[in-house]
């Protein structure tokens, strides 16, 4: 038996159900047909043009995103804008396409869980919707945090706040939920990451002795991709569908390497 582009549609909405997803956005099968054949797919959290290109390169069927295409409505669908030009080389490649993303954010497969994890978080929790919650292994200062969180994200963070405030237990919102603050303030923690701080937000948190740490929208929830693809490759070795599940290697912004290894 085959796996179709249903069958990981239907794996995703039992992680992630699609009715549980922002009446704003966007989720579920996007692009190409439900019964299409798929014996390899890339997971990825952007769908761009050089992600269309591992696709083909992989020869998979199916690309799996975190941000959803056709997010805002279009009137047409000419490649002289980058979303038009994607969408048209999903087309003519035969490529489908299925996004789970703020359904994917209210689960443990979710930027800010995949972030906790890498932080080494203890007891992490969900305490909101988009809100996790953990205690740091040994309580250090928001300078010395910084420098981990830099570290295990391996992409530039910024801390604003007291860089000597001791922080014992992070709140994360990955992606873009600065105004998040206050809830994980008063859920206990010292500190917020997430993933695009607003000046306003980054100065009330300061003068309420609250620290914001802003890892970037992509460095925040890149790390839900390999998490990701690797339980889809382990649903569908359950079920001996003969399927590959490739974490996408393209990385559309600046990385910091880890210069330690
Ligand atoms: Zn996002």
């Amino acid at each position: 038996m085959c796996a179709t582009v249903k069958t990981i549609e239907d794996m995703l909405n039992e992680l992630a159900p699609v009715e549980t997803a922002e009446g704003f956005d966007n989720v579920g099968a996007l692009v190409g047909r439900r019964d299409a054949e798929v014996n390899s797919v890339l997971v990825v959290l952007d769908c761009t043009m050089d992600v269309v290109k591992e696709a083909l390169e992989k020869k998979a069927q199916l690309i799996v995103t975190h941000h959803p295409l056709l997010f805002h409505a279009r009137k047409n669908l000419l490649e002289e804008d980058a979303e038009g030009k994607i969408l048209c080389a999903l087309v003519r490649n035969h490529l489908s396409l299925i996004a789970a993303h703020t359904n994917l954010d209210q689960t443990v497969f979710s930027g800010s869980a995949a972030c906790g994890r890498l932080l080494g978080l203890l007891n992490l929790r969900k305490e909101t919707p988009y809100l996790f919650l953990g205690e740091l292994p040994e309580a250090c200062s928001a300078g010395q945090l910084t420098g981990k969180i830099t570290k295990a994200l391996r992409f530039p963070v910024r801390c604003y706040g007291d860089e000597n405030a001791l922080i014992s237990t992070l709140a994360i919102a990955g992606g873009a939920d600065d105004g998040d603050w206050e809830a994980a303030k008063s859920l206990g923690a010292q500190a917020l990451l997430t993933g695009e701080v607003r000046h306003h937000n980054a100065l009330a948190a300061s003068m309420s002795d609250f620290v914001l740490f802003d890892g970037g929208h992509y460095g925040t929830e890149a790390p839900l991709v390999q998490p990701l693809a690797e339980y889809l490759q382990n649903r569908l070795n359950g079920v001996q569908y003969n399927v590959r599940v490739y974490p996408s290697q393209c990385v559309p912004f600046g990385y910091v390497e880890d210069k330690e290894g």
